[in-house]
């Protein structure tokens, strides 16, 4: 059975503060041997081993913006890092400040870190890493201050193996089939050249997940969540408290719900949940009444975002 794309941990769904039953936001994203962090809320590192994540993979963190709910858990996690003898390079991508946050709380608490850390600062939309198989973008959203928001975008892959194809034109079973579905044009023992597109279907779409938090609803999420597999959404407030939601910069979960119909995502995740709602099912049903396919994201919840064709039977 095909390996999920991505395998998606909540570490943290609360907003503000953290409640006993929620952390402060983050959510880790591994996708074969790398996994991101994204925001990096107190007690972060807790839930991370909590969730039996290792450090070794850890490639990056991205934090969305500098409120404290986002942000406060990334020192001692840099601190851990360190403890562990991490030699292994990090990239920390966010909005500008990010680094001279890391900077000035390094000095004050008089730490080091031996392993280098890449800092990546954007302000606009931008790719932040062109790797062999993805992409992680980001965008601006709107928020009280700059944030961003972020997606990982697999490249299409190439067709599947079309093994009659490939017998009627000739082309002696072996290495030269793999060559082909790495994309090579190969010569053939009798000097004719067969191109991948002869053997080979239509180019596979990859898949995708988007996080956007904080934000009001705003065209950059939809742009940026655009057809992904999964969408995590912030849903601070209930749908009768829009006029609070966007005062403070954020959506309520009856248009984290609107955000994912429109931007045609095939789930929608709510997180960065308000502590005033003891029981989110009242507001699990305001979102599904406009986007069914919608879960609550819990603490230590995990997904698996598998791409289209790949999808286990059954799966919602
Ligand atoms: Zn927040
Ligand atoms: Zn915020």
């Amino acid at each position: 059975m095909p390996a999920p794309a991505y395998t998606v941990t909540f570490l943290g769904t609360s907003s503000g503060v953290p409640t006993l039953q929620r952390n402060l936001s983050s959510v880790a994203i591994q996708r074969e041997g790398e996994l991101f962090l994204f925001d990096c809320g107190e007690a972060a590192q807790i839930q991370y081993r909590r969730a039996g994540l290792g450090f070794a993979p850890l490639a990056g963190i991205c934090v969305t913006h500098l409120h404290g709910d986002h942000v406060t858990g990334l020192m001692g996690l840099l601190m851990s890092l360190q403890m562990a003898e991490r030699i292994e390079p990090l990239a920390i991508c966010g909005p500008p400040g990010i680094r001279e946050y890391v900077r000035l709380n390094r000095r004050a608490l008089h730490t080091r870190f031996a392993y280098p850390i890449q800092f990546i600062e954007a302000d606009t939309a931008a790719v932040l890493r062109e790797a062999d198989g993805y992409r992680l973008l980001c965008a601006p959203l709107e928020h009280r201050l700059l944030c961003l928001g972020f997606a990982l975008m697999e490249k299409p892959r190439p067709g599947r193996f079309n093994l009659e194809a490939a017998r009627v034109l000739g082309i002696p079973e072996g290495p030269l089939y793999g060559r082909l579905q790495s994309g090579e044009p190969v010569s053939l023992p009798d000097g004719r050249t067969v191109l991948p597109e002869q053997v080979l279907g239509p180019p596979r779409p990859g898949a995708s997940v988007a996080f956007c938090t904080d934000t009001r609803p705003c065209a950059a999420a939809v742009d940026l969540a655009r057809d992904t597999d999964l969408l995590i959404y912030e849903g601070t407030f209930d749908a009768s408290s829009a006029t609070e939601a966007h005062r403070k910069g954020h959506s309520t979960v009856a248009e984290a719900a609107q955000i994912a119909l429109a931007a045609g995502v095939r789930r929608l995740a709510i997180t960065h949940l308000s502590p005033r709602y003891r029981d989110v099912e009242p507001l699990l049903e305001q979102a599904r009444a406009i986007f069914p396919n919608t879960l609550m994201a819990r603490d230590l919840m995990q997904l698996e975002v598998y791409r289209r064709d790949e999808e286990p039977a059954g799966r919602p």
